[in-house]
This record gives structure tokens, sequence and C-alpha cells, in this order.
């Protein structure tokens, strides 16, 4: 197969030609620096204010200033800023509290930043998930107390597309007194988000998850609540950040974000679809295959499916044979796989982890490509058991 097969969507998505087309004037033409008081760059900062809104709709969040800005996005580098800066802001602006609840499956730009305030002296409480990567909701309302500085919990999961139930969750942490994150970089541009309707206080997204370029994402603070930067520098983003802005990026990022909003509702029924498909042709062809995650409450574009007995990386290493790109359920620790910590906290058994392989698609996705994958992975995994010691034993245990 000449063409590349991308399944790989939660890792990083194509640039869109469109938001590719809105960039382009910003690179050779239209290069001033947004801060200067000559036109030419002016003129630049007024299309960064045009592209905050267009976030900023994504986000449900409404333009309230008296000058029409919508002060609530901040842009930032990626998600993992977005996150880093949200937590440090949160517990800055809860000073005497000393306690963070987050979630064991977070992503790493929470987790870590959670190791680093322990160093701090802050205590870290992670939520356990059940087998299908769900929160037990009266342990949560048990641990959010008046300790409670910040509550982070993801919108959605990046392995299982397991969604969380943010808005409640951010109502607990207020009534306490806490403020509530959520890192939504996997659900931006494939759920629907009004955090209007809600009482989150800050939420990250990441550009490359939905057709903008890497390098860039956007911080949503709730109007009012107290912003402590991670970037001092220029008077940029409203003090709230310093640095020149990386503006076709963001330019980018406001025009993805106008697309993702237009086009999600037909774009929500394809990847189902998609997915849908995928899912039961596997099912009908190999057998000791689960799937993971919320399967009633998940991304419509994520498929995490483990194929026992055998190796993650073996399939993927067998399915880039076809131009297929997938990804494994696995992290490289110190030197040996391990299955991820979100599959090691749901308690897969060691025969599935290891055999896990996510499937994550977008609207470039067709029923083509899938059917092509449904063709050859029967292959895949016949031979990969074949040689498999696991797959021998399985009945003698
Ligand atoms: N949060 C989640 C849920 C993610 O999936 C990712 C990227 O995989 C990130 C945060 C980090 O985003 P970035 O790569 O832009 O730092």
């Amino acid at each position: 197969m000449d063409k590349t097969i991308y399944f790989d969507n939660n890792a990083t998505t194509a640039v869109s030609p469109e938001v590719f087309e809105a960039m382009k004037p910003f690179f050779c033409e239209r290069y001033g620096n947004p801060s200067s008081i000559h036109r030419f760059g002016g003129s630049v900062a007024a299309e960064i204010e045009h592209a905050r809104r267009q976030v900023a709709s994504l986000f449900g969040a409404g333009f309230r200033d008296r000058d029409g800005l919508a002060s609530e996005i901040i842009f930032t580098s990626c998600g993992t800023e977005g996150d880093n800066s949200a937590l440090n802001a949160a517990v800055n602006a809860r000073p005497g509290r000393t306690k963070v609840v987050t979630t064991e499956v977070e992503h790493p730009g929470v987790l870590h930043f959670c190791e680093e305030l322990k160093r701090r002296g802050y205590t870290v409480v992670l939520l356990p998930v059940d087998g299908c990567g769900r929160l037990d909701m009266e342990l949560a309302a048990r641990e959010i107390d008046e300790n409670t500085a910040v509550v982070s919990v993801m919108w959605a999961n990046n392995e299982t597309g397991t969604i969380f139930p943010v808005a409640r969750l951010a109502e607990m942490a207020h009534a306490k007194g806490a403020l509530f994150h959520t890192d939504a970089v996997q659900a931006a541009g494939k759920l629907p988000i009004e955090v209007d309707k809600t009482q989150i206080d800050f939420l990250s997204i990441s550009g490359h998850k939905l057709h903008a370029p890497k390098g860039v994402g956007a911080l949503y603070v709730r109007r009012g609540t107290r912003f402590t930067p991670t970037l001092f520098g220029g008077h940029q983003e409203r003090s709230r950040r310093g640095g020149t802005e990386n503006v076709a990026s963001i330019i980018g990022l406001g025009r993805a974000a106008e697309q993702s909003l237009s086009g999600m509702a037909a774009e929500t029924v394809k990847l189902t679809m998609l997915r849908d498909r995928l899912e039961k042709g596997l099912l009908e062809r190999i057998t000791h295959l689960r799937i993971n995650g919320d399967i009633q409450n998940r991304l419509p574009n994520t498929a995490s499916v483990s194929f026992e007995y055998i190796e993650g990386e073996s399939i993927l290493m067998l399915l880039d044979h076809y131009n297929i790109c997938a990804s494994s359920g696995s992290a490289c620790t110190t030197g040996s796989l391990e299955p991820s910590h979100v599959l090691r906290a749901m308690g897969l058994p060691y025969t599935a982890a290891h055999g896990t392989v996510r499937f994550s698609l977008s609207r470039y996705n067709s029923v083509e490509e899938i059917d092509c994958a449904i063709e050859v992975l029967p292959g895949i995994i016949e031979k990969l058991r074949g040689i498999s010691p696991y797959w021998q034993e399985r009945d003698s245990k």
C-alpha cells in the first residue's frame, strides 16, 4: 500500500488545508510584531484578536469585554503549557490550601506537574478509575474538601476516549471553595464545550490535536479568576503570558477552531460510524479481543483494542508494513515496555494490557481505510499468536 493510512490522530493531526491557507500570509508578508505601534504590526494584532474570538466560540465562552475582546482566552505553546499554567495559577489563587485532587489517568502534563507540587509540599490525591476508566464520584466527593486548592480532571482520556463528568466535578470543587481545571486537549473539536454553562475555571487545549499546527495551544481562564503567569516578560496576552506571539500558528488555531465547530455535528456521525465499523469488523474476525473504555460514553474517534496474548508493539510494526499508523498502550519505562499508566489504572489483565492498540480517527479517514485495517489485522494477529508463548499456554492457566 503506497498511501499512508493514519489512525493516530490522538497523537497528532494533519494541519487542514484551510488552516494552512489562513496561516500562509503571516510568514513572509504580514510578519509584523503585533505589539508594534505601526499599522503593519498593529493589523496583525487585530488578526490575533479575531483568532481569540474563534477559539472562544469553540469553548462557548462569551465575548464579555466592553472592547469586544475574548479576554478569557490566553494563547500558549501547547497543551502541556496550558495544564502547567492552570495548576500553577490555581494553587497560587488559593493560598493556605495544600491539597490537589486529580485522577490516575491524567496526561503527564498534569501528573508530572503534580509531582512538582508534591515537592513544594502539597498533598496530591489521585482518584482511581474502574475497569471502564470511570471515576467513583462518591469517592471524589469525599476527597474534595475545604483544604483542596484545585481539582483537575481531563474532559476525555487520550487512550480510551472515556469522557469524564467535568461539569459536575466543577460544581463539587466550587462547593468546597476549590478551583477546577480540565485538560480538554482531546475533547476540543470532538465534543461540544460550553464553559459558560459550567463552573469550570481553567480549560486547556492544544492546536495539533485539532488540525492546527504543533507549538500552539490555548488556555481558558474564567473571568474573575485570579491568574498568575508562568512566563513573565512583555505585556503580551494582557501580561498573563510574556513572549512575542506565535502569530501564524495562532491564526491557524483560530481557523481550526472555527472549522471544528462548524463541522462537529457531521464529523461526529462520520467518526462514530467509522469507529464502530472498525470495532465490529475486528470483533467478528478475531477472538480474544476486548474494547477498552466507557463504551457508552467516549470520544467518537477513539478505539482502544486489546488483542490478548500478544505485544502491541509487534502489531504496530506489522501494521507499518501496510503503511497503517496507530499507537500502542505502552510506554517505555527504564528500557522495558510497560503497559501505560492508564491501562494499569483500569486494572486490565497483563495479557490484555500488553496487546493494546489505539486507533484514533479523523475527518480525513475513509471507509476504505477502515476496511483495509479489518482485512489485514486478522492475518497479523494470527501470525503473532502463532509465535506467542502466552497464546500457547492460555488454556493451561
Ligand atoms: N493532554 C492530553 C489529554 C493529551 O492527549 C496531550 C497530548 O497527547 C497533552 C495534554 C499534551 O499536549 P501537547 O502535546 O500540546 O503538549
